[in-house]
């Protein structure tokens, strides 16, 4: 399970830049929240705060009740997409994703069901051997998406995994995340994009922020059929 809860959140830069006021936002365990807003608006920085890598200047962030600067990174249970797959050049397909479960000192046998489960999950099976750059993009946004799975996280980030994709792979990788939605329905997404159509398509609930503010929170059919 993970709520995530934002209660009064407020965020300025360097003591100067004000990027959050007051926002307040209840997350529930399994929902697919997708935030928009233009460039600039605070999206990266509201992911940022919500995986610890962030300080938050005032106001309180909490996951399943506990506040998230009080657990240690490792046990947040949080996993990360970025808009650049930031893969390990070096390593295999299959050691990407193998990664993070060998630090955590998995056995040999779990790992390779996790991560075999989760190339089969992302259609990456026959690439396990390849190495990041005999990949097309598309393939390494999924396998950077497969390393947050085996992790089995209780919270996905994913801060516009598919702006870096040309058109015909940015629809393929929208199905394979809607279909992640389905197949790991006790996870909670939480998804930042600037692209309407993508919000749409996966949204649960999306939030419209502006300026720090959050401005309309809904269904995406409430928010785009009933401005
Ligand atoms: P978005 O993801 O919506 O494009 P960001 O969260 O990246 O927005 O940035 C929100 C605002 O905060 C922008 O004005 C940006 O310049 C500023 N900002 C982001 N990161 C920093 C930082 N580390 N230091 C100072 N200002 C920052
Ligand atoms: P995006 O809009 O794609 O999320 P940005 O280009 O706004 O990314 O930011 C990229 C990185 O630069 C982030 O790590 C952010 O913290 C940092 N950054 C953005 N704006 C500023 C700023 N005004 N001062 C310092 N760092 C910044």
């Amino acid at each position: 399970m993970a709520d995530v809860k934002l209660t009064n959140v407020k965020k300025v830069y360097n003591n100067q830049v004000e990027v959050m006021r007051d926002i307040n936002l209840d997350i529930k365990q399994g929902e697919f929240i997708v935030f928009v807003g233009p460039s600039g608006c605070g999206k990266s920085t509201l992911l940022r705060m919500i995986s610890g890598l962030e300080s938050i200047t005032d106001g309180t962030l909490e996951i399943d009740g506990q506040l998230v600067n009080d657990i240690p990174p490792a046990m947040r249970g949080i996993a990360m997409v970025f808009q650049s797959y930031a893969l390990y050049p070096h390593m295999s397909v299959y050691d990407n994703m193998a990664f993070s479960l060998q630090i955590a000192k998995l056995s040999k046998e779990d790992i390779d069901t996790q991560v075999r489960k989760a190339a089969d999950m992302l259609q990456l099976t026959e690439y396990l051997d390849r190495l990041p750059k005999a990949l097309s993009g598309g393939q390494r946004q999924r396998v950077a998406i497969g390393r947050a799975i085996v992790r089995k996280p209780k919270v996905f980030l994913f801060d516009e995994p598919l702006s870096n994709l040309d058109a015909a792979l940015r629809v393929a990788t929208r199905m394979e995340i809607a279909n992640l939605k389905e197949s790991m329905p006790e996870s909670t997404m939480i998804y930042v994009t600037h692209d309407q159509v993508e919000a749409m398509t996966l949204a649960d609930r999306i939030v419209l922020l502006s300026a720090g503010n959050i401005e309309q929170v809904g269904a995406p059919l409430e928010l785009y059929e009933n401005p």
